[in-house]
């Protein structure tokens, strides 16, 4: 069996449900584990709605702390973060990151610059940018993230397609040339089922990426990207069936930041209650 290994909550001021609710939805599910990766706090970098406080962090380590030893025996917890890759706070991400004993970090690109991509209310910014630009622009910023050495999983590669931009140049090579370093860096790709909610069907990465990604022994994570208690694991059997079609026999999750693997095979089966 396996687990969903992206879960927010309601400390991200964007998601809602307690941990515990998390932890009880995939209990229900009948995962073998859940992994919190909440976004991190970023000091001079505050956003009312994107981010926890730095004031709330205690309360985060807490509350995982607390439902993994009340869930023992039933669930295993994992305690992740899900940081920015931000070249102009990479010291403060670096030194927080190495603050605390995370299971795992995913490293995420959702900022070009100063723009937050992935936030829908400033898309139009593509257009302004241009879209060839942006797209440079983003999968350069992701190899960066790769090679810093600060992450164990590259997040949701791929989200900049969202909105349905597409560059007017090859973006083979381009992607060829990331997935090489990717796999020199040993990251592993969250394998993020949002899409599947937001935008129907989708997965990030898209299918292409992941069978290139096979080719490397690139390993992959499931990631629901929940942000609500009944999301965990939302799109799984088909992000499995999409994985196995790339190749994948197996997925891996980090504890105490080593990689431990888990068979692709089995369905989501929810308990009888
Ligand atoms: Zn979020
Ligand atoms: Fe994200
Ligand atoms: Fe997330
Ligand atoms: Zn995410």
């Amino acid at each position: 069996m396996f687990g969903d290994y992206h879960v927010h909550c309601y400390l991200s001021r964007h998601g809602i449900g307690e941990i515990e609710e998390y932890v009880e939805s995939a209990i229900f599910k009948g995962l073998k584990r859940i992994g919190f990766s909440e976004h991190i706090p970023i000091p001079g970098l505050d956003d009312p709605t994107g981010r926890m406080p730095i004031e709330d962090f205690d309360t985060y380590i807490n509350d995982v702390e607390k439902a993994r030893q009340r869930y023992k025996g039933d669930i295993e917890v994992l305690f992740g973060l899900e940081a920015d890759f931000l070249p102009a706070f990479q010291d403060s991400i670096q030194r927080f990151i190495q603050q605390y004993s995370f299971d795992y970090v995913i490293g995420s690109v959702h900022f070009i610059g100063d723009w937050d991509f992935s936030n829908p209310a400033y898309k139009d910014e593509f257009v302004k940018r241009g879209v060839d630009q942006v797209f440079t622009a983003y999968y350069q910023l992701v190899a960066q993230a790769a090679e810093s050495g600060c992450y164990d999983v590259i997040g949701h590669l791929d989200l900049l397609t969202r909105y349905g931009y597409k560059p007017s140049y090859d973006l083979n090579p381009t992607l060829t040339l990331l997935l090489d370093k990717i796999a020199t860096s040993g990251c592993a790709l969250d394998v993020n089922s949002s899409g599947m909610r937001r935008r129907r069907g989708v997965i990030y990465p898209h299918p292409a990426i992941l069978a290139k990604a096979r080719c490397r022994d690139i390993p992959v994570v499931l990631g629901s990207d929940a942000h609500r208690p009944e999301d965990v694991a939302a799109g799984f059997n088909r992000a499995m069936q999409l994985l196995v079609d790339a190749g994948y026999s197996q997925s891996c999750y980090f504890r105490q930041r080593s990689i431990n693997y888990e068979p692709l095979m089995a369905r989501i089966a929810p308990k009888a209650r």
